[in-house]
């Protein structure tokens, strides 16, 4: 980007049309070169570290035998009578005839070119914004998601194209001016200019019927002018824009969902984020620390580099679920976090429980220790009172004695 400011602010017109060595002050020359060579060291760093980092390999023989019948949504092992013996390879490693390998030697060619070149193709690093900005890509997956539709549309307007082409040919020769640019010396020129004329501004606007002509020859002309403002202006190119437009709502409702899914439920467990609101730490911790869907792909990916020997047997285990495309080993709806939480309220209640149960034999227990005194005292005055009435009859019983006693020594 610095180097196309400097190209910007500094680039003047050259000498004579025919240059295209633009004047540039020597400032700016050097300017050039140096972020050139900073621009053509750090292309070949990228492309440097894409090769090693994907480790881009030759395609073998089983992958180009079955290239096409993949792309036809053919079985494989359909296709070779059951032999779908893929070759071991590592997920992590890309094929060399992909659009990154592609993309990088590309960056690295044009940063080299564009220091050859003055500078002239360093404007196509600039694209480059689109891949580091989520907006720009999709914007730009609008147009490429629907290509083959796009492709499919854009070919049937060149067949209206031809037909408009030579209708202008048989019958409006004349109207075309070469000074103007509008050339139908020949089908190609006369096709080429409907095309041209035809998509930028419509073709009526730039064909002048010439001096004298007769009213039908103006009336035939109206049709010719009508239908092609209306097939072609009108309907085939907001056909084009809708399946863009449709295709960017689309991109953006699908980002919204899973945004919303992503914000609202494990992608692991499914749980949803509510589930996790009396946890510690919250849904967010959940999914950053204890279900982090990296992960679950970086163990896929250690499965695939470790040696099938060395498996554990729970390796063993996820490992062929993951051969036969299930997803068993995934805790559905279940996490420790909230299994921690249950039992933690479990042993909470039990606690509550059983601190009732100890309080109510406590009082149990004073209540039947208060009957048993009670029962005591009782018995205690039972006694006490017994002890008096025998007392007070042995008295009685002593004094009539004395009485008569007395009464017999008086005789
Ligand atoms: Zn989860």
């Amino acid at each position: 980007m610095l180097v196309c400011i400097v190209i910007l602010v500094s680039w003047t017109e050259p000498d004579s049309l025919s240059d295209n060595v633009p004047r540039r002050p020597y400032v700016a020359i050097v300017s050039t070169w140096l972020l050139g060579a900073l621009h053509n060291v750090f292309s070949a760093c990228v492309m440097i570290g894409h090769f090693l980092c994907s480790r881009p390999r030759v395609p073998t023989l089983w992958h180009l035998r079955t290239f096409w019948p993949c792309r036809f949504g053919v079985p494989v092992a359909q296709r070779f009578n059951g032999d779908a013996r893929r070759p071991s390879a590592s997920k992590l490693q890309a094929s060399i005839f992909n659009f990154n390998t592609f993309y990088y030697i590309g960056f690295f060619l044009l940063s080299v070119l564009g220091s050859a070149f003055y500078g002239y193709f360093f404007a196509v690093h600039l694209l480059d914004i689109a891949r580091h900005n989520q907006i720009l890509s999709r914007v730009i997956r609008a147009v490429t998601k629907n290509g083959p539709s796009l492709i499919c549309v854009l070919i049937y307007s060149i067949a209206f194209f031809y037909i408009y082409a030579l209708l202008c040919f048989a019958f409006y020769r004349d109207t075309f001016i070469p000074s103007a640019g509008n050339f139908c010396d020949t089908m190609y020129q006369c096709t080429v200019t409907v095309i041209r004329r035809g998509l930028i501004g419509g073709i009526y606007s730039y064909l002048v019927v010439p001096e004298g002509r007769s009213f039908q020859y103006h009336a035939t002309k109206t049709i010719f002018d009508v239908s092609f403002f209306i097939i072609i202006s009108t309907i085939g190119l907001n056909i084009i824009f809708g399946i863009i437009v449709d295709t960017f709502s689309e991109l953006r409702d699908a980002k919204w969902q899973a945004d919303q899914d992503m914000r609202s439920s494990c992608f692991i467990c499914s749980k949803g984020s509510h589930d996790f609101a009396r946890c510690k730490g919250g849904f967010e911790k959940h999914v950053k620390s204890e279900h982090n869907l990296w992960s679950y792909l970086f163990y896929i990916l250690y499965l695939e580099e470790k040696s099938r020997n060395e498996f554990t047997t729970i390796e063993r285990y996820v490992w062929k679920l993951y051969q036969k495309k299930r997803t068993d080993y995934f805790p559905l709806y279940t996490s420790l976090t909230i299994k921690q939480e249950d039992e933690d309220a479990q042993m909470s209640a039990i606690v509550t429980c059983v601190s009732y149960l100890v309080g109510k034999r406590k009082e149990l227990d004073i209540a039947r220790q208060r009957e048993l005194e009670q029962l005591r005292q009782r018995q205690w005055e039972a006694r006490y009172a017994q002890s008096r009435r025998s007392r007070a009859a042995r008295m009685h019983i002593q004094t009539v004695r004395a009485k008569q006693l007395a009464s017999d020594v008086d005789d």
